[in-house]
């Protein structure tokens, strides 16, 4: 099979390799039918990452059950499933706890897309294997769209956990975003579907803020710090200015969501964050644990994260396409068979 696979800046070729076969009785092997990059892969492509090429990329699709071990009991071929970015067994006490993300039946980071915690191949590749594939394949509702899905990987479901629960803590909350790409744009959406008092929207890209407009969000190409203004800020740009801008615009007590994606050290205003009371969370998102929530909101039809996708694009494009394409492309095969 092929692999599409990131060999230098701002290239990506198809590389052969073995195709995958199931280990144990508790695999899966899919077949990617709609993937598109997550905001850190534009990083990577434009070499800001911090790990050395080749390797196979991608890690957010909806793919097609191909073949399934004979002790799983939640998918079956022919199934499309949304397939997380990180790999995780369901049963060990990480996992038990939702920090799927941290999971210990596997090396430490495991994950689709980069050659960290073991080599597990990427979602942009022709079949996958996934090792624990009841604890981690998680079908897509029918109705969705599988285009418009293939973020639930990742990005669309981390943006529900960015924002929802603070939402569901403090309804009307006053959310700041500052961001770059899909992220923001997804937080702009859900904040707006569960009852934001106000959304403003910070990112220099003026087709990105007029998307967010649709949204309901303000937007601005850059402000300075708005004291006491918000009480939620979400950060999605991997610069510690940025992210220093955001804990500096929170109300007392407000809270700030990282997406991370820092790659360089930074300072933080820590006495300014201190007199304010900010609680910070910068982490690696548990996806899989609320996958399903980020799923039913889309299923809600009070969302419409399709209006992200920038470009729908023939599989067989991925070489040329992936490094030129932004915001959010999404590259589909075999789809018409559902
Ligand atoms: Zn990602
Ligand atoms: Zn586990």
């Amino acid at each position: 099979m092929r692999e599409l696979t990131y060999v230098a800046r701002n290239t990506v070729e198809w590389r052969e390799a073995p195709d995958p076969v199931l280990g144990s009785g508790r695999e899966a092997i899919v077949a990617p039918v709609a993937a598109t990059s997550c905001d850190v892969d534009s990083s990577i492509l434009a070499g800001h990452g911090f790990l050395d090429p080749p390797f196979a990329l991608g890690h957010e699709c909806v793919a097609r059950v191909v073949e399934v071990g004979d002790t799983l009991t939640t998918v079956a071929p022919g199934d499309l499933v949304v397939v997380p970015w990180s790999i995780s067994c369901g049963t060990c006490d990480q996992c038990r706890a939702g920090l799927t993300a941290h999971c210990a039946s596997v090396p430490y980071m495991a994950m689709y897309g980069a050659p960290i915690g073991g080599s597990w191949g990427g979602l942009f590749s022709e079949l996958v294997r996934v090792p624990y594939a009841d604890a981690m394949l998680v079908p897509l509702p029918s109705g969705l769209d599988p285009v418009a899905m293939a973020s639930a990987s990742d990005n669309w479901s981390l943006a529900w956990r960015l924002v929802a629960p603070h939402l569901k803590m403090r309804p009307g909350a006053r959310v700041l975003v500052i961001a770059r790409g899909s992220i923001g744009l997804y937080v702009c959406d859900i904040a707006r579907a569960l009852g934001a008092g106000d959304i403003l929207y910070v990112d220099p890209d003026p087709a990105h803020r007029a998307l967010a407009e649709t949204y309901g969000a303000r937007t601005a190409e850059a402000i300075e710090p708005i004291r006491h203004g918000f009480d939620l800020a979400v950060e999605a740009t991997g610069r510690v200015d940025q992210l220093a801008l955001a804990v500096k615009s929170l109300a007392p007590e407000g809270f700030c969501e990282s997406a991370g994606n820092h790659f360089r050290p930074g300072e933080l205003p820590l006495l300014d964050m201190y007199l304010t009371g900010v609680t910070l969370r910068i982490a690696r998102d548990n996806v899989r644990a609320h996958i399903p929530d980020a799923l039913a909101l889309a299923s809600s039809g009070t969302v419409d994260p399709a209006r992200v996708v920038s470009h729908v694009l023939d599989w067989e494009d991925l070489p040329s396409a992936l490094p030129e394409r932004h915001l959010k492309p999404v590259f589909v095969r075999d789809l018409t068979t559902r």
